[in-house]
């Protein structure tokens, strides 16, 4: 789970790391109050999305008077602003967080991701802040400092410093930048963040530390150890897809493409969107519907599924332990009839009661395709797609 990075940066404040003063604003007035309320002559308006790249799609704006702030609020406020990162139909701004402009003398990346390979937490930093990793990495390789947690012990002073040494700062700023890296890394380990990230990191003119961005993300899977973190979700910023089917607790990716899945197991989920890939075709997303699933849950499923406008055709994959093949046929056929379905549907069924459930379908009179193997469920589905798209055209 994501949150906004003004809420990243309260958290951040509670481990010692020092952030610029703010306010959020939901209306242009609110945004030139706050700057009434910050003092000084000159604010930075940014906008509250769940993503990275605002600054070059007009999402961070450094005002000089109250007109520009509240010109600037106008834009933001309501809009769905795109960046490389949000996909086309961007992401919608409808809080933004006024800031105390800060002078910058220097910016620094500064990011604590999970390496999956090594089981550890690895800091990532570089002299050269303010753009994407990506880019950085791409241009300057060996301007990344990469630093690996001992997590037995957590990230240890001398460690701190010899980062903070190695991104060349001045003697006088490294006990600011390793009370910076450990409460990045404190904050990381205490509330089961699985990414940190803070780009850029400043010196300021007045030879200061400030994380002037900060962007948090936390493992889901911890959430319920948190409370207080899982306030924070906001819906608003989510595919709506996956916000309905997670509500709905099914386990949900949207993808791009036009033929829906409904699977079980997650393993065999992921070797369906490949076969349909392989097949010609593009799966509009990823969804296990999980052990013993009843009648009503693949009634959920195709709900889920169909509540992407992009499907065009419905593939079902069940090879059944702890399922029964017969609940699921049940459950499709529910779904058909109560959802009267067009678009082409392939059924593979395996495993517990195939036969009954095989005979559900077949009995039904219901227009639904059956294959016995995956790479033939994927190849029938594909076809059916296409063969629909051509109907179409013609
Ligand atoms: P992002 O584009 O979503 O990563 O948003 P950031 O918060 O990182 O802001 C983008 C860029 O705007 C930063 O890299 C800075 O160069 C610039 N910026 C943001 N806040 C300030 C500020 O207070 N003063 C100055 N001079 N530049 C700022
Ligand atoms: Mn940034």
């Amino acid at each position: 789970m994501d949150i906004h990075e003004y809420q990243a940066k309260e958290m951040l404040k509670r481990f010692g790391v020092s952030t610029p003063r703010g306010g959020i604003a939901y209306s242009p007035e609110q945004a030139v109050y706050r700057c009434s309320e910050l003092s000084g002559d000159k604010w930075v308006v940014k906008a509250q999305i769940h993503s990275g790249a605002r600054g070059k799609a007009g999402g961070v704006r450094i005002c000089a008077t109250e007109e520009e702030v509240a010109d600037a609020a106008q834009w933001m406020l309501g809009r769905r602003l795109v960046t490389h990162q949000t996909g086309p139909q961007g992401k919608l701004v409808n809080r933004l967080y006024i800031e105390e402009a800060t002078s910058i003398a220097q910016e620094i990346y500064l990011g604590f991701v999970m390496d999956r390979k090594l089981e550890r937490v690895v800091v990532v930093a570089s002299a050269q802040g303010g753009m994407e990793i990506e880019e950085i990495s791409a241009n300057e390789p060996d301007s990344l400092i990469r630093s690996v947690v001992d997590p037995a012990v957590g990230m240890q002073n001398f460690q701190a410093r010899e980062i903070a040494f190695q991104l060349g700062l001045d003697p006088t700023l490294i006990p600011a930048a390793v009370k910076t890296i450990i409460g990045c890394y404190r904050l990381m380990s205490e509330t089961d963040a699985n990414m940190v990230e803070i780009n850029p990191l400043v010196v300021t003119k007045s030879n200061e530390i400030v994380a002037l961005d900060a962007k948090l993300a936390f493992d889901d899977n911890a959430l319920f150890r948190h409370p207080d973190i899982s306030e924070l979700r906001d819906k608003s910023q989510e595919d709506p897809r996956e916000t309905y089917a997670g509500d709905r607790g099914l386990n949900y990716i949207g993808l791009d493409g036009k033929i829906g899945c409904i699977v079980n197991g997650a393993g065999l989920a992921m070797a369906t969107l490949d076969m349909i890939k392989m097949a010609g075709g593009e799966p509009a997303n990823f969804l296990d519907v999980g052990g013993g699933a009843s009648p009503e849950r693949v009634l959920m499923s195709f709900k889920a599924v169909l509540n992407d406008r992009n499907v065009e055709g419905i593939l079902v994959n069940i090879f059944a332990g702890i399922n029964r093949c017969d609940w699921i046929a049940e459950g499709v056929i529910r779904a058909v009839k109560e959802l009267d379905l067009q678009m082409p549907l392939v059924v593979r069924l395996s495993g517990t009661n195939v036969e009954e459930g095989r005979k559900l379908l077949a009995d039904s009179g219901l227009n639904i395709t059956t294959a016995s193997s995956l790479a033939e469920a994927a190849e029938k589905v594909v076809g059916e797609w296409k063969a629909a798209q051509m109907k179409e055209a013609s």
